[in-house]
């Protein structure tokens, strides 16, 4: 089961009967595979990332270059299958250089209560993007990466068990969104008793020019709803912080309310709680890291944060510059570093339903002013900084192999 390059990396193999693949190429554009097409996968990688969304292509963007083979496994076809609504700050999306995936851009955003709309002229600018268009974009900038579908159901030490055999690598990355799939199971993570909150939207066909949230306990009691166009479609949802509220009924009446079909669902859990990073093995990026902002359930930019982060510190181990221990302890301290700011946006995410809706629509009034929003905006922005992607990380020497992995 296995072989050694350069003397330090890995084996996928699949019960020794593997047909073997060359999986090292160009994502195909086609949809998941099913069935017999799903023949055992074998190759080697320097890296496994499982997750091909924000956080994995994130990480793996940061690799390009570095002479490590990247193994980026998803269970979908790559960008196949949306996992949010797709706003994001303009900047990010530049600075990923996928600025090419916007759809649409606003200077604004309206916030509706039942007493009041107060429109808040953003300091920066919110965009709605593609995400199929999106993850290629990403994914082109990731040389020496590969992409193949599977479905990863837990792990072994080093080693995944996909349904297209066990896959091992030196550096493992789960980016495999709130269930943490590759955590020991024992750590018993399930709604209602975990911190996510649910989320739901519709995408109807239609256009608009506003970014609206409405914070109105007529549709969900702690939460928010919002209408995010994107050019041809509009993405109208619900999210609420408690995990018992159903999301449903609130969604399709508030898609009736601004005048949209209920059509072509997507939906999910959303974590409000940042977790550890790392384990003995993995590390843990994104959703599975809870690295979703709580309040507002922004999560894609955090994604990318904390994707570039934790490349950063594969990088380092590639480079032969530092020990796989090494990395994981110093990425799950700079995950940890950002637990104050988690912690303050959660505290607001739990007294906004408290607050007498009069009041906080009167709080609304006194919040709206060009000041106030630049203010709370800027600080907003900063807890994950698109300058931190222009950051010039260490860049490796190419074709440089990695130590062993402590
Ligand atoms: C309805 C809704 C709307 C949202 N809107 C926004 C928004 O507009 N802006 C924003 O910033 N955030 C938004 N969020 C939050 C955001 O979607 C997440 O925080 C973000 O997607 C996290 O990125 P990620 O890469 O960690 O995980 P994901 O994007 O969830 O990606 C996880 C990937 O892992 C794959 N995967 C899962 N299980 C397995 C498995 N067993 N084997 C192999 N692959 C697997 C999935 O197919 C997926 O590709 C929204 C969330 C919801 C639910």
């Amino acid at each position: 089961m296995g072989a050694s390059l350069g003397g330090a990396w890995v084996s996928v193999s699949a019960a020794g009967t593997a047909a073997q693949f060359d999986i090292f190429r160009h994502v195909p554009r086609r949809q998941t595979k099913r069935g017999a097409e799903r023949t055992p996968l074998a190759a080697d990688a320097d890296v496994l990332v499982c997750g091909a969304s924000f956080a994995g292509l994130a990480v793996a963007r940061e690799l390009a270059g570095s002479g490590a083979k990247v193994l980026l496994v998803d269970r979908y076809e790559m960008g196949e299958r949306q996992t949010s609504a797709c706003a994001a700050p303009t900047e990010w999306l530049e600075a990923m250089g996928v600025a090419d995936s916007i759809r649409q851009t606003f200077e604004d955003l309206v916030i509706r209560t039942p007493h009041v709309t107060a429109r808040m002229q953003l300091p920066w600018t919110f965009s709605t993007f593609d995400y199929a268009e999106l993850c290629e974009l990403l994914f082109r900038q990731c040389d020496g990466a590969s992409f193949e579908t599977a479905v990863a159901s837990g792990r072994t030490a080093n080693t995944v068990q996909t349904d297209r055999g066990e896959l091992s690598a030196p550096l493992v990355v789960d980016c495999m969104g709130w269930r943490r799939v590759l955590a020991s199971p024992e750590n018993g993570y399930q709604p209602p008793e975990a911190p996510l909150s649910r989320g739901l939207e519709v995408h109807p066909w239609g256009a608009g020019d506003e970014l609206e949230v409405w914070i109105d306990r007529r549709y969900v009691p702690a939460g928010y709803g919002w209408s995010f166009p994107a050019n041809d479609e509009v993405r109208v949802g619900v999210g609420s912080f408690d995990p018992r509220f159903h999301v449903k009924e609130p969604t399709v009446r508030l898609a009736g309310d601004a005048g949209r079909d209920a059509v072509r669902y997507q939906g999910n859990w959303i974590p409000h709680r940042l977790r550890t990073a790392t384990d003995e093995e993995v590390f843990y990026v994104g959703d599975s890291a809870g690295h979703c902002l709580p309040l507002t359930a922004e999560g894609i930019r955090t994604a990318f944060y904390f994707g570039i982060a934790c490349g950063r510190e594969l990088r380092r181990v590639v480079d032969g510059r530092s020990t796989a221990a090494e990395a994981r302890r110093r990425y799950s301290a700079f995950s940890a570093a950002h637990r104050w700011k988690f912690e303050s946006l959660l505290r607001v995410q739990r007294l906004i339903p408290r607050v007498p809706p009069r009041l906080l629509s009167l709080a609304l009034r006194g919040m709206s002013t060009t000041a106030f929003v630049r203010w709370s905006f800027g600080h907003y922005l900063r807890i994950a900084h698109p300058a931190y992607a222009q950051e010039l990380a260490a860049r490796p020497t190419p074709g440089t192999r990695l130590r062993a992995a402590a």
